[in-house]
């Protein structure tokens, strides 16, 4: 059993660390099954995860074990060796903020009982999302098909899809639910690709009623999961089965989208969500306390709601930390003591990193030296990892063009953003980049 604690810790801290959709994916169904001096083996679902582990994140277990263990230096990764069914449920369930899904219902249909209609507020910014969703959940595959919901992160797309899901379950508990995020419909497509099971990943998908996928814009670029999607799609639209997608852009904005994927999801409905009014914020806010039975002093609502206008998440966010101030000290939060709350918040993790530390991190994930990285070689391995360092610099730090090109030696300011251009558009098609984005980004994070 200490092993298993020791698994425990390891996947806590990981946790912490990577998406949670990465996490799902890739962490969820492991179980470690020995320890012995240096070596510990872990137990994995299928050999797709056995893989992703083994190259990509086995020195981030390893970094993080040692914390634990400082003697243990290798980890073997066993397919199958596990009580857990993964295999048949070909999406795995996001995980959000339940400790641990029971095997009910919603484990099957990928949805989180919490998010309803009742909890979803409505304003100007949502209204025809919420309108169109409504009826969808008491129409389902007969009204608006596809669904096609976009906006920008934290304003309540998973939410209000969530909610038609769980709605429809309400109403008819007998049709086949599923809601899954692109993210895990891409890796549940490209698993069965390579277990040869992908016919009956289709099969299973196209006998479904209500089909929920939550950011398509992640299938950018993706082809081979565009096209089998697209025969689900198919199957599913023709057979007057509901269909329901979100987005952060519309589909016309969605890069590299197969044309063919990109007009039938323009044949439906197409709702976008807005940000939230401070009326509505302060309404989402209020509603939110008295959910959590407590309430806040009225200028701190005031000032919540306009400091954070943009992401309802971050505004909860906010709010919990509030809330669990005046839990711990049992007593009322002062605005002074909320603003000093805020600074912590608003500062992200990245932010404390340096320049200096992430030229390294990129540094050494492409085993480089720091001073190849800031030097002038044209060579191409070094080339790209100095764009990637400087693509980072921007997009994780916020740092300015001119600054970065100051870091690197004084080149023109235009070679920044040059930089900055190339990976953003190489991000859209190379899930291979990506994925090495995120491993930086967690060793940033991990320290
Ligand atoms: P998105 O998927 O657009 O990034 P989410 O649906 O995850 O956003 O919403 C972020 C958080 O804000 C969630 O906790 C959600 O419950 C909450 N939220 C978003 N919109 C609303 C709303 N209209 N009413 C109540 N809560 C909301
Ligand atoms: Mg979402």
């Amino acid at each position: 059993m200490f092993e298993e604690n020791l698994w425990q810790t390891v996947l806590a801290q990981i946790q912490l660390n990577i998406s949670e959709a990465n996490f799902a994916t890739w962490f969820k169904n492991t179980q470690i099954l020995s320890k012995e001096e240096e070596k510990i083996v872990i137990s994995v679902p299928n050999s797709f995860a056995k893989e992703w582990l083994e190259n990509k994140y086995q020195r981030t277990i390893l970094k993080v074990l040692h914390r634990q263990d400082s003697k243990i230096k290798k980890i073997d990764f066993i397919v199958g060796k596990t009580n857990l069914r993964t295999q048949e449920t070909p999406f795995i369930v996001p995980k959000t903020d339940q400790p641990e899904l029971k095997i009910s219902k919603s484990s099957k249909t990928g949805l989180n009982p919490r998010y309803t209609f009742e909890n979803f507020i409505v304003g100007s910014f949502n209204e025809l999302a919420h309108a169109a969703a409504w009826a969808v959940s008491e129409n389902p595959g007969l009204v608006y098909n596809p669904l096609f919901v976009y906006g920008k992160v934290g304003l309540g797309k998973t939410h209000l899809l969530q909610a038609v899901g769980n709605e429809i379950a309400k109403r008819s508990p007998e049709k086949e639910m599923r809601y899954s995020s692109a993210e895990m419909l891409v890796s549940g497509i490209v698993s069965s690709i390579r277990d040869q099971t992908i016919e009956k990943f289709k099969a299973l998908h196209k006998k479904i009623d209500v089909l929920i996928i939550d950011d398509i814009q992640f299938l950018a670029g993706k082809e081979k999961t565009q096209e089998e999607f697209f025969h689900i799609f198919n199957t599913l639209y023709h057979n007057q089965k509901q269909i329901i997608l979100s987005s952060d852009h519309p589909p016309k904005a969605i890069p590299a989208l197969a044309e063919r994927l990109r007009s039938r999801f323009e044949g439906g409905m197409i709702a976008d969500i807005g940000y939230p009014d401070f009326e509505t914020r302060i309404a989402i806010l209020k509603t939110k306390a008295q959910e959590k039975k407590d309430l806040i002093p009225e200028n701190v609502y005031n000032f919540l709601a306009s400091t954070i206008q943009t992401n309802i998440r971050e505004l909860e966010g906010a709010l919990n930390r509030v809330i669990l101030f005046q839990k711990t000290y049992n007593r009322k939060i002062t605005l002074d003591e909320v603003k000093s709350l805020l600074k912590e918040i608003t500062v992200s993790p990245l932010q404390k990193n340096t320049p200096k530390r992430l030229i390294q991190t990129v540094a050494e994930f492409y085993d480089l030296k720091e001073k190849d990285i800031l030097s002038n070689s044209r060579k191409k391995e070094i080339v790209r990892p100095r764009q990637i360092a400087m693509y980072l610099l921007r997009k994780k730090m916020q740092s300015s063009y001119p600054f970065i090109a100051r870091i690197f030696g004084g080149k023109d300011h235009t070679t920044a953003i040059y930089a900055f251009e190339k990976i953003s558009k190489e991000l859209q098609k190379n899930e291979g980049l990506e994925r090495d984005l995120n491993l930086i980004y967690m060793q940033l994070l991990n320290g």
